[in-house]
């Protein structure tokens, strides 16, 4: 279960911003308070250490961590897990039965690349999602404002649905999902229609972003660097 007074706060706030997909603004805050906390000044609890040590980082978060600027910080904790990651091959590749095994990894995970932020992160959103269940069951006001939202990308919205077996949420999240899928569809029609020079003259409405809101959300929005 969650911790209803830590994480009802948060998802209420990204809620209240707005926007195609409030988890994906929840996760792209919280990733980057990861890549702050990992890099930062602040000492890593042990558990996280070992997390560190045993499963690194995937490539988009070691570019992310390698960007921050830490480098002395970053080769630090890669030189350690680098170490721990030798010692595992060795003894890994030196068993010699266990070629199947170590092709079902590699399809599973290795390719993916193990990370600690991301099961972090994933482990985060997991509670995010419930707490939003939770809400949506027993907060009146929060009930009416996600059935009045534009809805979630499509991969959250599958995690919401997939943490409820509530009938009533599972009806009312799948109609704002799809009527907000259609109005952005719609949305991107007039943006592609737009390009026609007869159609210069007419008003773009709320299409001008479309493109942008419409890979948001088929794919999630991805974490904004700063600067970019
Ligand atoms: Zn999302
Ligand atoms: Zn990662």
């Amino acid at each position: 279960m969650f911790n209803q007074h830590i994480d009802t706060a948060p998802v209420l706030e990204a809620f209240a911003a707005g926007g195609e997909c409030p988890l994906c603004t929840l996760r792209n805050q919280t990733e980057e308070g990861y890549l702050d906390q990992f890099l930062g000044g602040s000492v890593m609890v042990p558990a996280m250490r070992v997390l560190v040590n045993e499963k690194g980082f995937c490539a988009r978060h070691f570019a992310q961590l390698y960007e921050s600027g830490n480098h002395l910080g970053l080769a630090l904790m890669t030189h350690t897990h680098m170490k721990e990651a030798i010692a595992a091959l060795e003894k890994r590749w030196m068993e010699p039965k266990k070629g199947v095994f170590w092709k079902r990894a590699a399809q599973d995970g290795e390719a993916r690349g193990s990370c600690a932020l991301c099961d972090r992160l994933d482990s985060t959103m997991d509670r995010y999602i419930k707490t939003v269940v939770w809400l949506w069951s027993n907060d009146k006001p929060f009930r009416e404002r996600y059935n009045a939202s534009l809805g979630l990308c499509v991969a959250h919205a599958d995690a919401v649905l997939a943490a409820t077996t509530d009938g009533a949420m599972r009806a009312a999240v799948i109609d704002v999902e799809l009527r907000n899928l259609k109005r952005v569809e719609k949305e991107l029609e007039w943006f592609t229609l737009k390009f026609d020079y007869r159609n210069n003259d007419k008003p773009w409405g709320d299409s001008k972003d479309a493109l942008p809101r419409a890979i948001q959300k088929l794919a999630g929005a991805s974490h904004q660097h700063k600067g970019e």
